[in-house]
């Protein structure tokens, strides 16, 4: 299209320019038909002058016999124009008696070829002698015609062309034809010039005779008049060729073009001059419609294109929106299926599909104290935590699932089923036969004896099951506390009787219920932080790392708790994992923190729980980039008791920890027993003795044996080993004789905030 645009102004200036030429043409052909008049009228006459010089020159140079063929050609003229021909002879000196026709041919430059005749004329009338054009010089070669500024006579202003003839090699005379200018000035009229700048009748050598301007006019007369050449007007009498006359216009701010150049026989040429420039502007300006039209032509095709690219952008900003708004739709869609997934969530247990806690508060009335048949059933499924070691997630919902179907087939259609927190159900029943709620109870728990078929797998069940009455509580929260701790309170060995509330054992479990409860506050995890116990090197008590530990500042109970008795509670409750992050990330913190420059490590605590939840180590992986946090300077602390209960995936998640380049340290090491072998097969980084071990071992031969043995172990293994508990100088100095190489205890430091370390 940019390519386009100018080719077509390109062809638009070519059609003005051969618009231009043709126009040219039309006028020189019709200029040639002025000329071709003028031409024939004149070439007449040449014909005539030089049959007359023809004549001259074979006749003696009898001066009456050539006057008489003048006078023959003189009449039989055609030419309005010509008004007399003369014929000059050389010698011929002027007749000073007569005072009449006296002129005379003066030769100022004997050279043939710059032989200027001078010629006089007088008559009685006019005393022309001292008029300086009468004096003007005919300068012309042999065949040329030259011509004398126009001059003024009594009535006419005239022109003389006169044409030097030769006889016998030499400069005979000149033979004159007059014209009376004003008529040929109007024989010229009669054409219409007015498109042109300028008309210049010149002879075949360009000397100028006529001009159609007004500049040239009045330059004529007033050259006639005062017999002078004026302003900047061209000498008439000069021979000019064509270049010097173009230029000479050029210089009067006109830009000639010649129309015509030489024709055969004529005497005479006309030269028209135009200003090529100023026809182009007419032709331009006659031409502006088209140009207009040309413009608009392209400024439509331009705007086409602007608008089809701008409609073609927006229909593809339109399929982006549409595509967008899919997929707007779809999120929305997606979200009002996730939103009412979370109201099914907030009164609903997904995977067994019954109503949750919340539908409990909401849906069951306020118990009347004294006057409530209602009681409640719990049944607490007490094997479901080392079930999930073994199962899959997948399997642990449906073995869930199959057990509420089984709960549903053995309750009675009244009584209204929930799934509390954790692995518990509750039964509401209407107990309005005094002992029907024990005997349903009784009857549940019985099911327990009967294992549940998921394919072809076997699987036992293990519960608690408490029994509580409304009208003993005085509110709904506190039917679930007294049941909660009838659950709690039940020993192992009373497993398989259903515990019925008994307000001693409440009182003995209420801080683990009350812990619970506190636990699934929101504000929680804030209320956690982290200690660090230094492990040194035994040898000279240096720093060698840290152990995070947790602490638990519970504003619900006002104290600090140890981890020793929220752990476990928080891997009963599912709180183990948000914990365990919040753990992993504060050790983070201070790695990328107050310990960046330090080349201490850090072992942090980590439940199995936490292990097998899904993407643990690609999580873990994104947390450490997060913190720009080496691998080697963190270390996963798990107990070998744990590690010993653990399924399959647990242990593979283990390999590909180790294999991403994690450190791994077996805790609490010497207390296992169950998976022994398999630490072996595993690239563990540290062990760490367990305390049992360490405590008195100054005074324990065999303390001191196993504690040999553990090491060798940890030899075998290519493990660091690190004793845990030192109290006493003589727990150190026996554990460094032994050649332990870290140890860890409150000889050298006790649990503190980094702050409170030396690099706080
Ligand atoms: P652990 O991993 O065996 O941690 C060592 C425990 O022994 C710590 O108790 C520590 O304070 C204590 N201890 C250190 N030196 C001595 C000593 O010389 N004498 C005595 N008597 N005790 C000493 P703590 O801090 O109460 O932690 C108890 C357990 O809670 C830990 O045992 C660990 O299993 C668990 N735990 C602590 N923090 C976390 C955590 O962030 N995540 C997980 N999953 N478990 C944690
Ligand atoms: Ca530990
Ligand atoms: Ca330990």
């Amino acid at each position: 299209m940019f390519l386009i645009l100018p080719l077509g102004t390109i062809y638009l200036l070519k059609i003005d320019r051969n618009t231009t030429d043709k126009y040219i043409d039309n006028h020189r052909n019709y200029l040639e038909q002025v000329l071709n008049n003028i031409d024939s009228s004149f070439s007449a006459y040449e014909q005539l002058i030089f049959t007359t010089v023809k004549i001259t020159e074979e006749l003696p140079a009898d001066k009456s016999e050539h006057e008489a063929a003048l006078k023959l050609a003189f009449s039989s003229s055609r030419s309005a124009l010509v008004y007399g021909i003369g014929i000059w002879y050389e010698p011929y000196s002027f007749d000073e008696k007569t005072e009449r026709f006296g002129p005379y041919i003066n030769y100022i430059d004997a050279n043939k070829d710059k032989v200027e005749i001078t010629y006089f004329w007088n008559t009685p009338e006019y005393n022309y002698h001292d008029r300086k054009w009468y004096k003007t010089s005919l300068a012309a070669k042999e065949g040329q015609t030259a011509v004398t500024p126009p001059y003024f006579d009594s009535d006419y202003t005239y022109i003389t062309f006169g044409k030097p003839f030769y006889k016998e090699g030499q400069r005979a005379g000149v033979v004159t034809v007059d014209i009376v200018l004003p008529q040929l000035q109007d024989y010229l009229s009669d054409y219409d010039f007015s498109d042109f700048s300028g008309v210049y009748l010149t002879t075949r050598d360009h000397s100028i005779v006529f001009s159609k301007t007004d500049a040239g006019n009045a330059a004529f007369e007033r050259h006639a008049l005062e017999g002078e050449q004026l302003g900047h007007f061209i000498d008439m009498t000069a021979v000019y060729n064509e270049n010097d006359i173009t230029s000479f216009f050029e210089g009067i701010g006109q830009k000639p073009e010649l129309l015509t150049s030489e024709t055969e026989n004529g005497v005479f040429r006309i030269h028209a001059f135009l200003d090529r420039k100023a026809i182009l502007r007419d032709i331009i300006f006659q031409h502006t419609l088209q140009y207009l039209i040309f413009f608009l032509f392209w400024i439509t095709v331009l705007y086409l294109i602007l608008f089809s690219s701008s409609y073609l952008k927006r229909n593809y900003e339109n399929r982006l929106l549409n595509t967008e708004n899919e997929r707007l739709k779809e999120e929305i869609f997606k979200r009002k299926e996730a939103e009412s997934r979370l109201t099914f969530h907030a009164y609903y247990d997904e995977v067994s599909g019954l109503q949750n806690l919340n539908s409990f508060m909401e849906k069951e009335e306020a118990p009347q104290i004294e006057n409530d048949s209602r009681s409640l059933i719990q049944i607490s499924l007490n094997n479901m935590k080392e079930l999930s070691l073994i199962l899959s997630g997948t399997v642990i919902d449906e073995t869930l699932l199959a057990f509420t179907t089984r709960l549903k087939n053995v309750c009675p259609l009244e009584t209204r089923l929930y799934r509390a927190r954790g692995f518990s159900f509750f039964v509401v029943f209407d107990d309005r036969e005094t002992g029907s709620s024990q005997k349903l109870a009784e009857k549940l728990l019985n099911e327990f004896r009967f294992a549940l078929r998921l394919g072809s797998r076997d699987i036992r069940l293990r519960a608690k099951i408490g029994l509580v009455y409304f009208k003993d509580a005085e509110s709904l929260e506190q039917v679930l506390v007294m049941s909660q701790s009838t659950i709690a309170g039940q020993d192992e060995a009373d497993s398989g009787k259903v515990a019925l509330f008994d307000r001693s054992i409440q009182d003995q479990k209420a801080r683990h219920f009350v812990l619970d409860a506190a636990m699934s506050q929101p504000g929680f995890i804030r209320e956690l932080h982290m200690l660090y116990q230094y492990i040194v090197k035994t040898e000279d008590r240096a720093p060698a790392g840290f152990e995070a530990l947790m602490r638990w500042d519970s504003s619900v109970l006002g104290s600090t708790i140890s981890p020793g008795e929220f752990i476990p509670l928080a891997e009963e409750n599912g709180m183990i994992i948000s914990l365990g992050w919040f753990a992993i990330k504060e050790v983070l913190k201070a790695l990328s923190g107050p310990l960046v420059n330090s080349d201490l490590f850090v072992t942090v605590n980590v439940s199995p729980i936490q292990f097998i939840e899904l993407g643990f180590p690609d999580k873990l992986d994104k947390l450490l980039r997060k913190y720009s946090v080496e691998k080697s300077r963190l270390k996963l602390e798990i107990t070998e008791s744990s590690a010993a209960a653990a399924i399959e995936s647990f242990w593979q998640i283990i390999d590909e920890l180790i294999r991403r380049g994690y450190r791994l340290a077996i805790d609490d090491f010497g207390t296992g027993e169950s998976s022994f072998h398999r630490l072996y097969n595993m690239a563990f980084d540290t062990l760490k003795i367990d305390r049992s071990f360490i405590t008195g071992i100054d005074q324990e031969e065999r303390n001191q044996e196993i504690c040999r043995s553990l090491m060798d172990i940890g030899k075998t293994m290519g493990s660091q080993i690190v004793a845990e508990g030192v109290e006493t100088e003589e727990e150190h100095r026996v554990l460094r004789e032994i050649g332990i190489k870290y140890t860890q205890g409150y000889l050298y430091a006790r649990p503190q905030p980094l702050s409170e370390t030396e690099f706080g």
